[in-house]
């Protein structure tokens, strides 16, 4: 019987700029090569959500007012995604999706906007120098080709937790000054990749391993 893997898709119907969905298209790609098919619900504004019940969470970019919706909703995931994240669950959060994984944004305008507040991370917008272009990045995958569109400059608030995805061959990454993109905790990425980042075959086939070990270990707990 062919196994159905679950992707939880936050806020699918807000963040999804730039093609992001295509990320996991790719996925959906690589675990059909492996036998899979994929289910892939949208968690939404006002949707009940327990992220133990899916083998891969994706967080896509969103624009600056989506996101302040988004931030509002978020909170009610905190502690579901927290347990998710530290049990080693597989995530990939981009741009936008990645700045809200961590305790706050500050906008053009002084206004800080919470986010989940799960990774020591905090991002600045500034609207005056917005970082746009194609990016590429050393990873421990191999060298990640995308491009990149963002006025917010993440920062690491605790560097022994956090490790970033990449080293900047090309571009900003994370923000001007620390010469990396992205961040990994856990099986949990972080990413400004757009393009879309899972179009690299190393990052994509990476991240599909993980997911199929997530699924066999969710099922194998599961009761029968
Ligand atoms: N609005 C955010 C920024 O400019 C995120 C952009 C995005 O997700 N594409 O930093």
């Amino acid at each position: 019987m062919t196994e159905t893997i679950k992707v939880a898709y936050l806020y699918e119907d807000l963040m999804n700029t730039y093609g992001d969905s295509g990320d996991v298209k790719i996925l959906r790609y690589w675990l059909s090569k492996q036998g899979y098919a994929t289910v892939v619900d949208n968690i939404s504004l006002n949707c009940p959500f327990d992220a133990s019940d899916y083998d891969f969470v994706f967080f896509g970019g969103g624009q600056d007012y989506e996101q302040t919706v988004v931030a509002k909703d978020l909170a009610r995931f905190k502690d579901t995604l927290q347990t998710y994240i530290e049990n080693d669950g597989p995530m990939l959060a981009i741009c936008g999706g990645y700045q809200l994984l961590g305790s706050y944004y500050k906008t053009s305008s002084g206004t800080v906007i919470d986010g989940l507040g799960i990774l020591p991370l905090h991002t600045v917008f500034k609207a005056d120098s917005r970082m746009i272009g194609d990016t590429e990045f050393e990873t421990p995958f191999g060298t990640v080709k995308a491009f990149e569109n963002h006025s917010g400059r993440t920062y690491f608030d605790d560097k022994t937790k956090l490790k970033p995805l990449g080293k900047m061959i090309q571009g900003y990454g994370n923000n001007p000054d620390d010469g990396v993109e992205g961040m990994r905790y856990k099986n949990t990425f972080g990413s400004y990749a757009h393009g879309p980042i899972l179009r690299n075959e190393n990052i994509a086939k990476a991240i599909t391993a993980l997911v199929i070990e997530n699924h066999q270990k969710r099922t194998a707990a599961q009761p029968v």
